[in-house]
């Protein structure tokens, strides 16, 4: 196990505390250490667990798959999926940052009695989500970045979202990767071929 000066500081504060307290019993003190060491390997998981969660992207089916992961419970996975969905597209709760734990996503995707017993129709009327999940013009859930790298179409200056891997997401763009692609193309050639 690597010390880190987290350990040392633990270790020190652990040591301050058992020599004002007088003797920490030998068995209270080992204990103690396994707490802390759970402790921390908690905190470094959901570190991680943050940093993934902000790069799901939002469709019904991404955030069905999320709440469906960070819970034993796998019934009414697409109602709690759209609730959670109005906490981002309307609360403005962004994943990663305000909902950053498994608890977090629990928390804002769990339904209520009346909400699990309800019809579909009074539920989505409920919990109607209007800009959260971003459609194509054809209607697709739109799950892939704009194919042009530069794209700044999206919302806050991001890559636009379109369908499939590779799509642009306009005019504009389908012609800025087209001419990267001819430079590309005129650059591979050997000297002889353009002179
Ligand atoms: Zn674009």
């Amino acid at each position: 196990m690597q010390i880190t000066d987290e350990h040392r500081a633990l270790a020190r504060e652990e040591s301050e505390q058992t020599a004002a307290r007088g003797a920490m019993s030998e068995k209270n003190a080992a204990r103690l250490r396994v707490i802390r060491e759970e402790d921390r390997i908690e905190r470094c998981g959901e570190l991680r667990f943050a940093s993934a969660l902000a790069s799901v992207i939002v469709t019904p089916d991404n955030l069905a798959r999320l709440v469906g992961r960070c819970s034993s419970d796998q019934s009414h996975l697409q109602r709690r999926a759209l609730k959670l969905a109005w906490f981002i597209g309307t609360k403005g709760n962004r994943l990663g940052t305000e909902i950053a734990t498994p608890g977090d996503v629990l928390f804002l995707s769990a339904l209520t009695r009346d909400e699990e017993t309800m019809t579909d129709a009074q539920f989505a009327e409920a919990w109607r989500v209007k800009k959260v999940f971003k459609r194509t013009e054809s209607g697709q859930p739109a799950a892939k970045p704009c194919v042009n790298k530069g794209c700044g179409r999206g919302e806050g200056q991001t890559r636009a979202r379109v369908a499939k891997a590779g799509d642009s997401c306009s005019r504009e763009c389908r012609n800025v990767v087209k001419a990267v692609m001819t430079r590309a193309r005129q650059s591979a050639k050997p000297a002889w071929a353009t002179a």
